[in-house]
C-alpha cells in the first residue's frame, strides 16, 4: 500500500490539543503524541470531530441486522423433514 497521506491529510501533520484547544503541529512518540507548543498529549480528533467521527461510522451500519437472502440457502420443507443426507 503506497502512503499518500502527506499530500492530501491535514491530519497526518496535526493532532488536536486540549490545551492550546486547536489543532497543532505534534511530536510522535511510541505510544503518544505530543503538542510541540505546550508539550501536551494530543489527540487525532478533538472531541466535537471524534462524535462526528464515530457517528458517521453508525450511520454506515446496517439496521436490523443482516438481510435475509431468500432461496440462498433452502429452508428444510417440512416433507423432507426427516432426510439428513441432503446437507452431508
Ligand atoms: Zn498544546
Amino acid at each position: 500500500m503506497i502512503n499518500d497521506s502527506k499530500d492530501n491529510g491535514f491530519y497526518s501533520d496535526h493532532k488536536y490539543c486540549d490545551k492550546c484547544d486547536k489543532y497543532v503541529s505534534y511530536l510522535m512518540s511510541v505510544d503518544t503524541s505530543y503538542c510541540v507548543e505546550c508539550g501536551a498529549a494530543v489527540h487525532l480528533f478533538s472531541k466535537s470531530d471524534w462524535e462526528t467521527f464515530n457517528d458517521g461510522l453508525q450511520e454506515r451500519r446496517p439496521k436490523g441486522g443482516r438481510p435475509r437472502n431468500k432461496g440462498a440457502k433452502k429452508a428444510k420443507s417440512p416433507k423432507t423433514a426427516g432426510d439428513d443426507r441432503e446437507t452431508a
